[in-house]
């Protein structure tokens, strides 16, 4: 009893001063008691890209979309390529190269996935694929898998946004109408956002100020409706 009693309070001491945070905005701010990519529960499930890089950090809230994202979809699939992330945040937040955002936590970028479920390798240094040619997506697309992958995110974890080419929105939009799912999943089509130029080789995930991060400052939600 005693035993038990301790551990829990040990647990609780644990989590009450290394619960992480983000701070400020996704575009200025920071983060506190990050969780790196090595620590999540799947790792056999994830891919870092550009390790080198060093932003391999964001909150827990993060660990549990990209954790749960990868087992979610290997169960659904099972032959499916490892979910291959780019880049995240720094370990202490703040401003890193190549982003305005990924400040606090909150971002992750990850590879749309393949219909050859080949997963690109982590020593490449940019993005293998440009899955949007010209306006259109490629023939490696895996339309469904994408789909079911922004489901399980805005469903299960407190999505902001996703961010995505307007091919990509556009397909979603048709996929959703074309399996009967447009008003059902209506939350999930309204968070894709289009961002072109950037999103041809990966979409990019952000979530809501969690509810343990109270000096992190909230983006204005995307307007009602699908936006299809
Ligand atoms: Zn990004």
């Amino acid at each position: 009893m005693k035993i038990i009693f301790l551990i829990t309070l040990t647990y609780i001491f644990h989590t009450f001063t290394y619960a992480s945070e983000a701070v400020g905005f996704y575009s200025s701010g920071s983060l506190d008691n990050s969780v790196s990519i090595d620590n999540y529960q799947n790792p056999k499930l994830l891919i870092k890209l550009f390790r080198s890089r060093g932003q391999l950090y964001g909150t827990h809230e993060l660990g549990q979309a990209l954790d749960g994202l990868s087992a979610h979809m290997s169960l659904l699939y099972p032959t499916i390529e490892p979910v291959q992330v780019g880049d995240m945040s720094s370990v202490n937040g703040g401003k890193i190269p190549r982003h305005k955002s990924h400040q606090n936590g909150l971002d992750a970028d990850v590879v749309y996935y393949r219909i050859n479920e080949l997963a690109q390798s982590p020593t490449d240094s940019e993005w293998a694929e440009y899955f949007v040619n010209s306006g259109k997506l490629n023939s490696n697309f895996h339309s469904l898998r994408n789909w079911e992958a922004f489901k399980y995110l805005v469903e299960n974890h407190s999505v902001s946004r996703i961010l995505v080419d307007g091919a990509v929105k556009k397909d979603m939009c048709r996929i959703a109408k074309e399996r009967g799912e447009s008003a059902t999943y209506q939350e999930v089509l309204r968070r894709l956002r289009i961002e072109n130029t950037v999103h041809k080789t990966h979409y990019h995930v952000r979530l809501k100020c969690p509810s343990g991060s109270p000096k992190c400052r909230a983006q204005v939600e995307p307007p009602q409706g699908s936006g299809c």
